[in-house]
């Protein structure tokens, strides 16, 4: 059966505002009568098919990251998980019309594998290693409609920002975390680079909540519409 409804992807590294404009425009396209379906993320375990399984095999590193050590066995893995998820859930949402909206999705895969890879394969071409991890979301994986990519102001970002270490325990970046982040954003560049008609860049610099709230609406909003999505009336 075609697709009724539209996938809506919202990436971007950690911290950088995406659930809590998921919060956002989830009531306001319920509101607008669109029947919507919010994808697990990555911290989601408690799935009791293979995603659950998946997941607590990679969690038991207590990686936020899932870095185990082991990156071409965790991106596989990573990878068999969402592609499950979207065969048992998210290609039936769309066909029954639903707004799919994931925190992160296919772009997250690729950015934050791509640290990993380059790390374990100094010697590979990082170009190489990228196509390879985008070959594992071009088969078996719903693509996103759009995808709204959330671009902090990197240096306020990483100056200001903390990152949780569990426990409630939050400390300043490491210039080791520094260094990731970079690279995170640096793919997250490439890719938005290659998928230009569906990646839309947002900058959030300086923004408020409410501001980007207001961006993130102006994208998605008119998007749906023009996909003639049904309204649950
Ligand atoms: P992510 O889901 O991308 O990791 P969150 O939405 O959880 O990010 O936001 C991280 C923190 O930043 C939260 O404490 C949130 O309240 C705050 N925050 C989000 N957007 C903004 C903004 N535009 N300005 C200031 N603080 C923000």
């Amino acid at each position: 059966m075609k697709a009724r409804g539209v996938k809506i992807s919202l990436e971007g590294i950690d911290g950088s505002g995406k659930t809590t404009q998921l919060k956002l425009i989830e009531p306001e396209l319920l509101r607008l009568g669109y029947r919507v379906y919010l994808a697990p993320d990555n911290s989601d375990a408690s799935g009791k098919g293979i995603d659950g399984s998946i997941l607590r095999i990679l969690r038991k590193g207590r990686d936020r990251f899932f870095r185990l050590g082991y990156p071409t066995t965790e991106s596989l893995l990573l990878a068999a998980r969402a592609s499950f998820l979207d065969e048992r859930d998210t290609v039936p949402k769309l066909e029954r019309g639903f707004v799919v909206i994931c925190d992160r999705d296919i772009d997250t895969f690729v950015a934050y594998g791509l640290v990993s890879m380059v790390a374990k394969y100094p010697e590979r071409d990082e170009k190489d290693l990228f196509q390879w991890l985008l070959s594992l979301v071009s088969v078996g994986r719903t693509q996103p409609d759009l995808t709204i990519l959330f671009k902090p102001d990197l240096d306020t970002f990483l100056n200001r920002a903390t990152v949780a270490r569990g426990r409630g325990k939050r400390d300043r970046f490491s210039s080791k975390d520094k260094i990731f982040i970079r690279s995170v954003c640096r793919y997250y560049d490439w890719l938005a680079a290659v998928n230009t008609s569906r990646i839309r860049v947002l900058d959030v610099g300086g923004k408020s909540i409410q501001e980007v709230s207001q961006d993130v609406s102006a994208l998605v909003v008119p998007f749906i519409r023009r996909y003639n999505v049904p309204t649950s009336e």
